[in-house]
């Protein structure tokens, strides 16, 4: 079978170069008569792939070097628990926005070590807009203030970096990193699973100031501390070796198609035509308020949601899959990363028009 258009909000679509890269090198890599799955972590073979994938993020991302950038493990739900434990710093209270589900989470993990002020939150509008910062009631004490860029259910998502002042800002990109440039120095620390726009699952990103780096209370486990993983180039323990390798290739794939600004272009493309798709027709919807549509994560909703399965069966006859919405939001939900080519939202768009024609003869 040809390879199809896979939407999957993660583990997501990877670009097909890395696939064929890591398949040419899945049992000699590079000569070494090995798979990179078989290597030492603590092996020169190992470590120049390590180092050489953390020097392409940090030229792609322009990471000044007062950031470490740590490969760890857990996901992003660990990080809900991690930043916490580490940014507190022996205050009382963190400052949180609340924009969907994914902030939601983090928040209640965030509840167990401190108060959490909830500055802001737009559960009111089912979670289809970002209040404006105008109206956020900040706490001028809080160790850091957290918010989710991107909402992956929602597909609502900030297309400005918030500004908090002298707190240190903190962001689960999960499903935004790479989408496009962002100024990584207005941020204390950025957190994001692989599985959206790095690479596999198993790998978990964190890009944190150094001076937010510190000790930790006695009884958190010293897995759970960013100084331990930063003291130890995050090979404190054994790391998820191939996840990183497969993180490396796609950075090297992210550079020579031209970096962050390229990716940028074609997203916002992808996504504009797919939005401009679902707002000509009065079959599709999108309830998300057009200044904070997501770039990446597009849901929708079909006039008569009792077409819904008939949609995605058709849908994946044409080779377009995981188009199924969240099961909290229901629907349909496209999930268009950096690998998913401008080819595979034409092929949707015109799939989605397809059956709308068909079904509204139908009905007719
Ligand atoms: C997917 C996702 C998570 C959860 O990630 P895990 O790696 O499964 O822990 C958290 N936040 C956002 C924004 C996500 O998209």
């Amino acid at each position: 079978m040809s390879r199809v258009f896979n939407f999957s909000a993660g583990p997501a679509i990877l670009p097909e170069d890395v696939l064929k890269q890591a398949a040419s090198e899945m049992t000699d890599w590079q000569g070494s008569g090995m798979s990179v799955m078989e290597m030492s972590h603590r092996g020169k073979e190992f470590i120049s792939i390590a180092k050489k994938t953390e020097a392409d993020l940090r030229e792609i991302m322009k990471i000044p070097d007062s950031y470490k950038v740590l490969f760890l493990q857990g996901g992003a739900t660990s990080q809900f628990a991690m930043v916490p434990m580490n940014l507190l710093k022996g205050k009382n209270g963190a400052d949180y926005i609340n924009t969907g589900q994914w902030s939601k989470k983090a928040i209640s993990e965030a509840k167990r070590y401190c108060n959490v002020n909830v500055a802001a939150t737009s559960e009111a509008s089912n979670f289809s807009t970002i209040p404006p910062q105008s109206e956020w009631k900040l706490n001028p004490d809080a160790a850091y203030f957290h918010y989710t860029p991107n909402e992956t259910i929602g597909g609502v998502e900030f297309h400005y970096i918030p500004d908090v002042g002298r707190i240190p800002l903190v962001a689960d990109m999960s499903s935004t990193i790479l989408s496009r440039p962002v100024d990584v120095s207005k941020f204390g620390l950025i957190y994001a699973g692989a599985q959206k726009n790095i690479g596999p699952a198993g790998l978990t990103i964190v890009i944190i100031r150094e001076d937010l780096i510190g000790e930790v209370t006695q009884s958190t486990p010293l897995m759970f501390s960013y100084k331990t993983h930063s003291d130890n180039d995050s090979m404190y323990n054994t790391p998820p070796t191939y996840a990183w390798y497969i993180a490396g290739l796609v950075f090297e794939w992210i550079k020579r198609k031209g970096g962050l600004e390229a990716m940028a272009e074609i997203n916002k493309r992808k996504a504009d035509k797919l939005y401009a798709a679902i707002d000509k027709s009065n079959f599709y919807k999108n309830p998300v308020d057009p200044l904070y549509r997501s770039w990446m994560n597009v849901p929708f909703t079909l006039k008569n949601p009792e077409l819904d399965s008939k949609f995605l069966e058709q849908a994946k006859a044409s080779g377009l899959v995981a188009l199924k919405g969240h099961r909290s939001v229901g629907g349909m939900r496209a999930s268009i990363y950096n690998a998913m080519p401008e080819e595979g939202v034409e092929a949707l768009i015109a799939f989605m028009q397809e059956f709308e024609r068909s079904s509204s003869r139908k009905i007719l």
